[in-house]
């Protein structure tokens, strides 16, 4: 069989709400606290024990299904989902099933089956061979995490690339993070996301079958690992053979992709009402709370940056998409220092952004370059008191020991050759060691101005001012 084929993809998203305390007892959340400081007698599954429902979980979930456009049913329910495993000490996990809290969204473009409120499990932690703990083969469980609450949010098969799964996970990811109800880290498993992935023949209509893909903690990761396995599904089509349903895992160190196990079904759950909690009617007055905790979310801020800030499209959904540069670049704006905000746009999307990748995905948070110092270095760079090439090597100062960039400036002497005198020195001997472009110029070719330009800068090692640099140029050539 041959032809073109058209990836599906749904996406199921666990989001650990940032509640002060669990589901459905009083121990407070935690994360690297000592394990098993964080238990009482319900969350441990104690027989007897009954669990009390968390208001906050509930008014955060409603946020969550405002925000994604849900209709939150009249009457949402708890069931137990059944499964024997070391990380859920009742042998049950409470969580919905059939009446969950919203249903039927939309969110940038992909719809939202439902979202619903259920329980973490416990964290395992598998001990090697090598593990110190009696040699071998063991596991160890930190119950710290069990019953903490989270939302799930289930999306329709809408999602054609693997490169859209990672940008609508993002968009998610900063909304949920504006929303102020989860911490959203993948690394530490507070945002969870696992892909189900088909390919069809183009036009088709059918949905082919699915795979499963667990736990991706980074969305590099949820997006290499959907590509590799979107690859993997299209040579096993292309041979004429069949996708079997499965559930795998991604291995990042090498691309590869292995069985975790084999699905199982809703059945093999025995998801029946859970007897201990009573339904839950959201009232007016809760969803009229939730409506108005929402802060301004990822997209409109995007569109308040276009319209009302002036930045370019691109830079404002760079900005509003990562919730992290946004909050960078509105306290830069706040610090200002006579900074345009599309300068400093500029400078956080595009350099900034840059640097903190290569200096290894430093959160910009946390970087030592701090907002006020990037909006005076965009300041500096506007008012032309520093080239844009200097600029550039006080951005790499600043995110490697942090600093002040007027100090800076001075300390590696880069400010801007003010000195017109000086420059039109510099053009000279460049013209002089450039006859023939200097020759083209004087013709009336523009375009060889730049080498020209190429000694002078390197001569003044980036600290000429281009269009000064220009101007004098052309000046002294009759070039207009
Ligand atoms: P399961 O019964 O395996 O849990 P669901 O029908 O509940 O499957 O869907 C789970 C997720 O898988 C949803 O995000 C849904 O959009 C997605 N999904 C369902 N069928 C397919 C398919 N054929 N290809 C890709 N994704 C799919
Ligand atoms: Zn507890
Ligand atoms: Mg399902």
């Amino acid at each position: 069989m041959s032809g073109a084929y058209e990836a599906v993809i749904g996406l199921e998203i666990h989001v650990q709400l940032s509640t002060r305390t669990k589901m459905f007892c009083g121990c407070e959340l935690s994360f690297g606290d000592e394990p098993n400081v964080h238990t009482c007698p319900v969350c441990l599954g104690h027989p007897g024990t009954l669990p009390t429902l968390n208001e906050q979980a509930i008014h955060y979930a409603l946020m969550i299904a405002a925000a994604l456009g849900c209709e939150v049913p009249p009457l949402n329910e708890f069931a137990r989902k059944n499964y024997f495993y070391p990380d859920l000490p009742k042998g049950y996990q409470i969580s919905q099933f059939d009446k969950p809290i919203a249903v039927g969204g939309s969110f940038a473009d992909v719809g939202i089956t439902r979202a619903h409120l259920e329980e973490d499990a416990a964290k395992l932690t598998h001990v090697g061979a090598s593990g110190r703990i009696h040699g071998s083969g063991h596991s160890l469980v930190d119950f710290n995490r069990g019953g903490t609450p989270l939302v799930e949010i289930v999306t329709e098969p809408d999602i054609r690339s693997a490169a859209q799964a990672r940008e609508w996970a993002q968009l998610l990811r900063a909304t949920i993070r504006q929303l102020g109800v989860s911490d959203v880290n993948m690394e530490e498993g507070s945002l969870r996301a696992d892909g189900n992935i088909s390919l069809r023949p183009e036009g088709s209509e059918e949905l082919g079958v699915k795979t499963e893909l667990k736990n991706m903690n980074s969305f590099r990761f949820l997006e290499r690992g959907i590509e590799a396995e979107l690859e993997r599904q299209r040579e096993i089509l292309e041979s004429g053979e069949a996708v079997v349903q499965q559930t795998l895992h991604f291995h990042p160190e090498d691309g590869s992709l292995t069985p975790l196990r084999s699905k199982e079904y809703a059945h093999d759950y025995r998801y029946f009402p859970e007897p201990d909690l009573v339904p839950v009617a959201p009232t007016e007055a809760m969803l009229a709370a939730a409506r108005e905790a929402m802060p301004e979310l990822p997209l409109a801020r995007r569109d308040r940056y276009i319209e009302q800030v002036g930045i370019p499209a691109e830079a404002a959904a760079t900005l509003a998409f990562q919730a992290e540069y946004a909050e960078f670049f509105e306290r830069a704006l706040e610090a200002g220092d006579g900074a345009s905000a599309k300068a400093i746009a500029n400078w956080v999307t595009g350099e900034l952004v840059a640097a903190l990748r290569d200096a290894g995905d430093v959160d910009p948070g946390d970087s030592k370059a701090t907002p006020e110092a990037v909006a005076a270095l965009a300041g500096m760079v506007e008012s032309k008191a520093i080239s844009h090439g200097s600029g550039k090597r006080v951005l790499s100062k600043l995110v490697a020991d942090g600093g002040d960039p007027a100090a800076i400036v001075e300390a590696e002497g880069l400010g801007q050759i003010s000195d017109s005198g000086e420059l039109e020195k510099i053009v000279d001997a460049a013209i002089e060691a450039e006859p023939e472009a200097a020759e083209q110029v004087r013709q009336g070719n523009q375009k060889a101005i730049g080498r020209i330009m190429g000694f002078v800068m390197k001569e003044t090692q980036g600290r000429a001012d281009g269009g000064a640099v220009q101007k004098l140029i052309r000046g002294r050539l009759g070039a207009g």
